[in-house]
């Protein structure tokens, strides 16, 4: 059962839940950390040689892959740190400031 309450205006300062806790377990999927980003990669698809370094450091699971090779980034869950970028020895990967 979802421990998660509806905080609002009318909340009682003693009716808060405590700050940092966890409370539903593998709930990560539920929060777009994308939309912390100030800085994204961009991939280019013609320069990549599929060696999926940038996959391997990616601390997000944000290079998206199918059958072994590297399709996109999703930008859902990228916070844009641009570790992939800095690994890419290829030039295929571009780290640009996010519009
Ligand atoms: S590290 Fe660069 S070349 Fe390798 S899969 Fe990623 S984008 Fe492509
Ligand atoms: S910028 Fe960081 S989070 Fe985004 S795809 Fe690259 S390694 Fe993953």
């Amino acid at each position: 059962m979802s421990k998660r309450m509806n905080v609002s205006p009318e909340t009682k300062w003693h009716e808060l839940p405590i700050g940092g806790e966890v409370l539903d377990a593998g709930n990560a999927a539920d929060f777009k950390t994308g939309d912390w980003r100030s800085m994204k990669p961009v991939w280019h698809e013609d320069k990549c040689k599929h060696c999926m370094f940038c996959w391997a450091v990616c601390p997000d699971m944000s290079i998206e892959v199918k059958d072994g090779k590297m399709v996109g980034i999703d930008y859902d869950f990228c916070k844009g740190c641009g570790v992939c970028t800095a690994q890419c020895k290829f030039g295929a990967l571009d780290f640009v400031i996010e519009e």
